[in-house]
């Protein structure tokens, strides 16, 4: 049994221009001890994907339909009410950004143990022994916790806001593009200290981000999502040894590899489709060097093409172009 279990999630958005589908149908699972990537370009769901699994979906969003399946209760159709024991407790999230929310007039200790007070309901002498405990896991001195948040560098924001989502002893934690606004070397820094929180916690993890080489460093699996839906999906090895779909390969082909041939990355031409109303066929085909008339009309499904690798692309089930 997965810990976490996303069953055909769609989660819309009311907007003045019409409905957004920003997920449209999508299953995924998560096990226990085990690190998920959803990647894909901005604006394909990913983010739409965590926030509906938190019920933190602004006003104007819902979830229309789907199960998110947690430890026998499906998410879904829990009231806000219910959701609070879950929230922070059993699944907490990074946000992306986050490092930059912080409340400048606030001290760092005293925003990690907000959480800690209102959901423990622990006296403050607890929730600040929590805190020093918390901010050395992350790998800051406890006495930083007197400290303000412009005291601090950006690699240094990012921890504490890594040590707010483990507060509350969390069994998964949600990262929302959690190195982007870093560079490259407190990159590497990030995620080795996830990776070792994964390990020494036994996390389950799901890591959202654009940059695959993110996913290579930290996942097990991964799924790839394209305008609403999953693409591609299976273990992260396999996915880039032996990427299947179209858009998997774009995105691979489009970052730097630095021990490969010296040439320029590709990109991809074109634009994300609209979410209001999506192509009908494969949405990926206004921008696919492989589509053919079948794209255009028949929506392809998740099929295998491998040991727990599947691709939703019409080239798996015979017929269209050459290479
Ligand atoms: Fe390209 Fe067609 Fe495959 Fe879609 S189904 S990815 S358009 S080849």
């Amino acid at each position: 049994m997965p810990l976490l279990d996303v069953r055909g999630l769609k989660a819309y958005f009311e907007t003045r221009d019409g409905v957004v589908r920003a997920v449209d149908g999508v299953d995924f699972s998560l096990g226990e001890g085990e690190s998920l990537g959803l990647a894909g370009e901005s604006g394909c769901g990913k983010t739409t994907a965590a926030l509906s699994i938190m019920r933190l979906l602004p006003q104007n969003g819902r979830i229309v339909e789907g199960q998110i399946n947690y430890a026998g209760y499906d998410l879904t159709q829990m009231t806000q009410n219910q959701i609070r024991g879950i929230r922070w407790r059993h699944i907490s999230i990074i946000f992306q950004g986050a490092m930059n929310a912080l409340n400048p007039v606030k001290r760092v200790g005293a925003q990690i143990a907000e959480p800690i007070i209102l959901h423990e309901k622990v006296d403050e002498e607890a929730a600040n022994k929590r805190v020093g405990e918390l901010l050395e896991l992350v790998g800051i001195h406890k006495d930083r916790a007197a400290d303000y948040p412009h005291e601090f560098s950006g690699g240094m924001r990012q921890r504490v806001m890594i040590a707010m989502a483990l507060a509350c002893n969390p069994r998964i934690v949600i990262a929302d593009e959690p190195v982007t606004a870093l560079d490259v070397m407190i990159q590497a820094q990030i995620l080795e200290l996830l990776e070792r929180l994964k390990r020494e916690l036994g996390l389950s993890m799901i890591l959202i981000s654009h940059d695959l080489s993110v996913m290579a460093e930290t996942c097990d699996s991964m799924a790839i999502m394209y305008a609403g839906k999953i693409v591609e999906t299976g273990s992260v090895r396999e996915v880039f040894k032996d990427a299947n779909h179209p858009y998997t390969k774009d995105l691979i082909a489009a970052f730097p590899d630095i021990e490969g041939p010296d040439v320029l990355p590709g990109y991809i031409p074109g634009l994300l489709p609209s979410l209001i109303d999506p192509p009908k066929g494969c949405r990926f085909h206004p921008r696919c060097k492989r589509s053919w008339e079948r794209c255009v009309e028949e929506e392809p499904h998740l099929e295998s093409v491998g040991d727990g690798h599947r691709s939703a692309c019409h080239l798996n089930t015979g017929g269209g172009p050459g290479p």
